[in-house]
């Protein structure tokens, strides 16, 4: 939207899916409940058993593109998915042989302070939510039924939420925009080969993250 440019940032994350597995699988694996399971390295992922028995995986690494550019073509980046495929593999060995069905990928909104807000405006009559950060699937329905709240005029809980009407301020123009964000990306890709290398947390990593906003 024009005057919107630098509100948010698009950072892709990135998905890929199994074929259904069999119990033999599941048996060594656990997930019985499904969890949703994660590890502590810099560049995130994400994994979930699926209803149908698959293992839906995601990660982040895809580059930021020059001038917050979201086109449907960079949903795809293959050296990603092929990267999110063998770490699913590398965290569960079993995998080896199976395929993988699906892969797909989004663009999440990044504000700068990485704080998502709801909030309205009642002289101008706009109102907004967003800057899920990659967490709008349960953030979404509170941010709803937050807005329906501030619009009809009704002082509940959710109005005085600490997100509400809550102003993150702008990310920085291009170029720097660009490397910033592309050289946060970088950083963690090194620092994960950094740590395993060595064994201790990487200060490279812990500096980005605050000069990112993290
Ligand atoms: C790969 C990936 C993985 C993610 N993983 C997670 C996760 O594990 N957990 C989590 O909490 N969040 C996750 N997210 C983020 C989450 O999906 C979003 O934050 C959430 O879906 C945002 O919800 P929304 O309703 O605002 O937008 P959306 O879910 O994007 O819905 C917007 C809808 O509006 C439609 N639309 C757009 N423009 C128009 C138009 N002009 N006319 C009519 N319809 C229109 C779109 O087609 C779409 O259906 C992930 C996102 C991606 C991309």
């Amino acid at each position: 939207m024009p005057g919107e440019k630098r509100t948010l940032v698009p950072v892709y994350s990135l998905m890929v899916a199994t074929e259904p597995l069999g119990d033999a699988f599941w048996d060594r694996a656990g997930l019985e409940a499904r969890a949703t399971f994660t590890d502590y390295r810099h560049m995130i992922i994400y994994g979930q058993r699926t209803a149908d028995g698959r293992i839906a995986f995601g990660g982040r690494g895809a580059p930021y593109h020059f001038g917050s550019n979201v086109r449907p073509s960079f949903d795809s980046t293959p050296a990603v998915h092929a990267l999110l495929r063998q770490t699913l593999v590398d965290l569960f060995p079993a995998l080896d042989e199976s395929r993988f069905t699906h892969a797909w990928g989004g663009p999440l909104g990044i504000p700068r302070d990485w704080h998502s807000s709801v909030g309205f405006d009642p002289r101008l009559g706009l109102a907004w939510a967003g800057g899920y950060v990659g967490d709008g699937v349960a953030t979404t329905n509170l941010a709803g039924r937050t807005l329906a709240d501030l619009i009809t005029g009704s002082d509940s809980d959710l109005t005085h939420l600490p997100w509400v009407n809550h102003r993150s301020r702008p990310w920085e123009p291009e170029p720097l925009r660009w490397l910033g964000v592309n050289a946060g990306l970088w950083t963690m890709k090194l620092a994960d080969r950094t740590e395993e290398r060595k064994g201790h947390p990487s200060r490279l990593a812990r500096q980005m993250e605050r000069l990112l906003g993290q």
